[in-house]
């Protein structure tokens, strides 16, 4: 594309486009800034703010004189403090060389792209996907190889479905659960198939665990690590702060896999960011070194939200809904809704539904085009029980004014 007569943009820029999810967001925030009662449910970040102890650290940490460049990879004490955290939460055994800390875990997985993936590499992708995942591939010079997992089994991984995939060019794979849309978490047994498939095809693992604390279920959400702890030269977290401590705006993400990742991970950010911003990694450190009581709170606060959502979303004719085993989304499948027009105009789509929601009902939602999943519309449950009442009986009216 020629944006002077001189000057054309890279080829790889043209391949993606921006996040649409930051997108819908900006959106709403606009019309909302413009007057319009618009219900936002299109965030993908907690509710409650970062806690105190934390904002304190960050806040001494300039005070300290923490304000200059750090090592690229990260500050030893959060490096070791993500070890500890492993070796506490899970039994896993890393040193803080298998480390590395980004800005943010969006960051971190942009790094894990660019370090392992060559031109005509493949990367397994289960669908419905968090949106980044494919471009962040492409910008690697990859392929993303999309899987398509299906609503009726609870968007569980399927092994034999992955099996149809796998090619010789497959490099690697990503495992989110809980899962940013569906608020799937993979089985135990489809986790052991899938360890058992990446063992034997010498695959690496990407396992993004942002959403971990966020689980639902009883103990700690099933790992593939924990399926097959062989896979453990073959397997990079991807995990953060973000959600876990409501700390988006603090940009702390981080990585730990085998030495020669992390390391070509680091050449990269050596080039790149230098270092994720020092205050920021000293909040991180409190959060992970501190009280762990904040997580359990967001998630308590989350419960009786979801159940509510997606009471109201399967009493709608024609809408489905699986419940969410972690995260704070629901992803309802809205497809019986399109074909049906609203002043003449035709719902032909996810995105189109997601238009009419903003325009009518003043609810703003992602459509599931931006996750590979068009039949479906991600709502975020890190809002109000009050907006999710309101959301839910605007939505009600808005589908029923459809003809
Ligand atoms: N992974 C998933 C599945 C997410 O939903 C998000 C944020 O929405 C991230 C990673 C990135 O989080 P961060 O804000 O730390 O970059």
């Amino acid at each position: 594309m020629m944006f002077s007569e001189k000057f054309v943009l890279a080829d790889r820029v043209l391949q993606v486009a921006p996040s649409p999810t930051l997108a819908v967001n900006a959106k709403a925030k606009a019309l909302r800034a413009a007057g319009a009662d618009i219900l936002n449910f299109s965030v993908g970040e907690p509710d409650l703010s970062t806690p105190i102890h934390v904002c304190e650290a960050g806040k001494k940490a300039i005070d300290d004189g923490h304000t200059r460049y750090t090592p690229a990879a990260g500050t030893p004490e959060l490096r070791e403090a993500v070890c500890a955290k492993l070796k506490k939460d899970q039994g896993w055994d890393y040193v803080p060389d298998q480390v590395q800390i980004s800005c943010g875990g969006k960051h971190g997985l942009y790094n894990i792209f660019q370090a392992i993936v060559n031109p005509g590499d493949e990367v397994l992708i289960p669908s419905p996907y968090w949106v980044s995942y494919p471009p962040m591939v492409q910008l690697a010079g990859g392929t993303p190889v999309i899987v398509p997992l299906r609503q009726e089994s609870d968007f569980d991984i399927d092994p034999s479905i992955l099996a149809q995939y796998a090619t010789d060019k497959t490099k690697a794979i990503v495992l989110n659960s809980p899962s940013n849309p569906t608020g799937a978490v993979y089985s135990r047994a489809a986790l052991a198939e899938v360890a058992k498939m990446a063992y034997a095809n010498g695959w690496l693992v990407i396992t993004d665990d942002m959403y971990e604390d966020l689980f639902y279920g009883e103990g700690r959400v099933p790992h593939i690590l924990h399926a097959d702890p062989r896979l453990k030269d073959q397997v990079v977290l991807s995990n953060g702060v973000s959600k876990s401590f409501a700390m988006t705006g603090w940009r702390i993400g981080y990585s730990v896999g085998p030495r020669e990742v992390i390391k070509a991970m680091n050449k990269i950010q050596s080039q790149s960011t230098s270092n994720p911003a020092a205050p920021s990694q000293y909040a991180a450190l409190a959060a992970l070194t501190g009280p762990q009581d904040f997580p359990r709170q967001l998630r308590e606060a989350f419960i009786p939200r979801r159940a509510f959502f997606v009471e109201a979303l399967e009493s709608i004719t024609g809408v489905s809904c699986v419940n969410p085993m972690g995260a704070f989304y629901v992803f309802p499948n809205f497809s019986a809704y399109y074909g049906k027009t609203f002043n003449g105009q035709i719902i032909d789509g996810s995105v189109a539904l997601a238009d009419y929601f903003l325009g009518e009902a003043k609810v703003a939602s992602v459509p599931g085009a931006a996750f590979g999943a068009d039949a479906f519309i991600r709502f975020s449950f890190a809002t109000s029980m009050e907006n999710i009442k309101k959301g839910m009986d605007r939505i009600k009216k808005a589908l029923a004014a459809l003809q």
